[in-house]
């Protein structure tokens, strides 16, 4: 395996400012060039592109996606880190490094602050802490991001590309396909990384959908019925949704179901897209519950 270490400097570096990997902070550090490639060669970068990269880290994969883009734009948390890879970047204005929090950050907001481009990319070698909260929003958000490939832990990974009937399928995955075509672009091993984590990773690519692949007439509805029917996995339709937060009686929902043509004995984790979407349709129809 083509693997290369730390650079000196920048161990140099980190050794003056006393820094030590900070386990809640998910830093493990990508030492792998093979899957450094795999991330740039997933993300189809052209010279026209804007890269949002969320905890770019010690740079590594940054320097590869800054080669191939117009623009990186690159959120870091940690303010040692930040001002290391401000220095490592100094001489090329492509690079854009921000100190702050990705997970509270509007990406839109992000990029256009620094003249990105729209829409624009996301590719990063995500923390593990922030990864399901961060993914969901970015998908639920409505911003104008063109493609996400990331690195998350293989469990995620599983389920960001899973399908109906298996048992990574959840609420997760139907909004990864209701808003995106999702790919298992590489499993990986956690000898890649530097500290070793406790558990493997995948990189998934997720090309944003322009339409959505269902008609769904009230999305936030449609997310509230699909967590509801995850909410409660083991239940029925029936049992999942009667007394959750949307409201509503068990005659009510035996009705709404049936209205959709949904058998109410089904499980959550057997519909597809277009049935979440049915009772999405047949709930709106009824004003509410
Ligand atoms: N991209 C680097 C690599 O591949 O080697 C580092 C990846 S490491 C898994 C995750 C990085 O995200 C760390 O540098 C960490 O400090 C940073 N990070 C953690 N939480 C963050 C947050 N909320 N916003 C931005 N960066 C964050």
């Amino acid at each position: 395996m083509d693997k290369p270490m730390i650079p000196p400097a920048v161990r140099a570096y980190l050794t003056a400012q006393g820094f030590k990997p900070k386990k809640r902070l998910g830093q493990h550090f990508l030492i792998n060039a093979g899957i450094i490639s795999k991330i740039a060669d997933a993300a189809s970068l052209t010279a026209a592109d804007t890269v949002l990269e969320i905890g770019p880290g010690i740079g590594t994969l940054t320097r590869r996606l800054a080669a191939n883009a117009r623009m990186v734009v690159a959120v870091e948390i940690d303010r040692i880190l930040a001002a290391l890879l401000q220095g490592l970047f100094a001489d090329q204005p492509q690079v854009i490094v921000v100190q702050g929090d990705a997970l509270g950050a509007d990406p839109d907001a992000l990029v256009s602050a620094v003249g990105g481009a729209f829409p624009y990319k996301v590719v990063a070698n995500l923390p593990y802490y922030i990864t399901t909260p961060l993914l969901t929003r970015f998908l639920e958000g409505g911003f104008k991001i063109s493609l996400i490939v990331v690195m998350v832990q293989k469990e995620v990974a599983l389920r960001l590309v899973a399908r109906p009937g298996t048992k990574e399928y959840g609420s997760l995955s139907v909004l990864t396909a209701y808003k995106t075509e999702p790919e298992l672009v590489t499993h990986v091993s956690r000898g890649s990384f530097t500290p070793v984590p406790d558990v493997d990773s995948a990189v998934v690519r997720l090309a944003v959908r322009t339409r959505p692949p269902v008609a769904v007439g009230n999305e936030a509805l449609f997310f509230r019925v699909v967590r509801t029917a995850f909410g409660r996995r083991r239940k029925t339709l029936l049992n999942a949704f009667t007394g959750a937060s949307l409201g509503g009686s068990r005659e009510t929902w035996r009705s709404v179901l049936n209205k959709a043509g949904i058998d109410p004995d089904r499980r959550g984790e057997t519909l597809g897209l277009e049935e979440f979407a049915l009772i999405t349709g047949a709930l709106a129809e009824r004003g509410c519950v």
